[in-house]
């Protein structure tokens, strides 16, 4: 029988588990067609145990399929924007108008997805096609999130009340092994204050996975501290009814009890330590999306405040409308750019992994010896990086 190993040499070397080994390895084997992981971990160990071994070097990572935990591929036909947030907004609506955003659109989001190697992923969905599509799917696995848009406090009722029975129907349609169903109201600004409440009570009560987007930008800060800004000219009518609290998008959430139902906190950028601390006691998660946060000026997540809090942090792409591509590994070589010092490589790969399982309410597959290969990921070097 002939035996064929690889040890490849990666900047991290993550199982799944455990603390990432920086400048570590890989050992494949394959044997009669069968390809089985022997090793992941310390090169030193690597070497000595596998001496012949071939050895591939010029690797950024080997670890698990890294998780997109957030995106919205009904936004895959839309133009890439590049600007402040109000201005993304506005054209988000008018693609919207344009009828490019459905289940054509997620079609086109999924091929795109399926070929960055993701097959589990928190996805925002506005389209009960969409939904449906993503649930029959057996090649992926991960939450699909409804959205609600209802800035109306008028509304609030009617609004929670269809919502619970599209949830009912979506759920009846869930499979084993397949997506499942959760719940996003979109902002805390685009959702009206009792409908906040009524919905996150309702997640809680039912283990549905919440998802919201919050203080993303400054303008999302000034509107809820003086109720004016960029944001409530771009709403205009919208935000009649919008009262400011003095409060940061953050604690507006604790306060109307969203964050009790542990929602994942996508963006949360513009945050200060109470605010972290806020999320760390509720053991809500958040979602890291740097390269959308770039692109609309939004700022920089501040990672090492999470860390040190001990806050569970994944990775998104957000919209092709904000990012370049589904591609959750060059959403992390971003990080790296973006947080310099402030973040090391294997605590954002271990992010991209064992953070994205968790905040969709997944188990984290972990690779040990004798693990089907297929199950290793090997992430390149970004263009312009060598080594291992
Ligand atoms: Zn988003």
């Amino acid at each position: 029988m002939s035996l064929k190993r690889v040890r490849i040499d990666a900047q991290v070397a993550y199982g799944g588990f455990g603390t990432p080994v920086e400048h570590g390895s890989a050992v494949v084997q394959d044997a009669a067609g069968s390809r089985r992981v022997l090793f992941i971990g310390d090169r030193d160990e690597a070497a000595a145990r596998w001496p012949d071994a071939d050895v591939k070097t010029g690797v950024f990572a080997v670890s698990p399929p890294p998780v997109n935990a957030h995106v919205h591929l009904d936004l895959s036909r839309m133009p890439p924007y590049r600007g402040p947030y109000a201005g993304f907004i506005r054209a988000v609506v008018a693609h919207q108008r344009s009828g490019e955003r459905g289940l054509p659109a997620a079609q086109d989001g999924l091929t795109a997805l399926a070929k960055t190697g993701a097959s589990v992923v928190g996805d925002v969905v506005t389209d009960e096609a969409v939904m449906f599509e993503l649930l029959a799917r057996e090649d992926l696995t991960g939450v699909a999130y409804w959205e609600v848009f209802a800035p109306d406090p008028a509304e609030a009722d009617a609004t929670f009340d269809a919502t619970v029975e599209r949830l009912r129907r979506f759920k009846a349609a869930e499979r084993p092994g397949g997506m499942r169903v959760g719940l996003t109201p979109h902002t805390p600004h685009t959702v009206s204050a009792p409908l906040l409440s009524k919905l996150a009570r309702f997640a809680a009560a039912n283990e549905l996975p919440l998802q919201i987007h919050v203080a993303e930008s400054p303008d999302e800060t000034e509107l809820h501290q003086s109720g004016g800004g960029a944001l409530r000219e771009l709403m205009g009518p919208m935000l009649d009814h919008w009262t400011p609290t003095g409060m940061s998008p953050v604690a507006y959430l604790g306060e109307l009890g969203v964050l009790d139902a542990r929602p994942s906190l996508v963006h949360a950028v513009q945050v200060d330590e109470e605010d972290v601390r806020l999320i760390a006691r509720a053991g809500a998660s958040v979602v890291h999306c740097p390269r959308s946060n770039t692109a609309l000026d939004c700022g920089r997540f501040p990672i090492e405040l999470y860390a040190r809090h001990g806050v569970d942090v994944a990775f998104g792409t957000d919209s092709l409308g904000s990012s370049p591509s589904l591609d959750v590994q060059a959403e992390v070589h971003a990080a790296l750019a973006v947080h310099g010092a402030r973040a090391n490589a294997g605590a954002l790969v271990r992010a991209a992994v064992k953070g994205g399982y968790r905040v969709l309410g997944l188990t984290p597959p972990r690779l040990t010896r004798g693990s089907d290969a297929a199950g290793l990921t090997v992430w390149p070097q970004p263009a312009g990086v060598s080594g291992g």
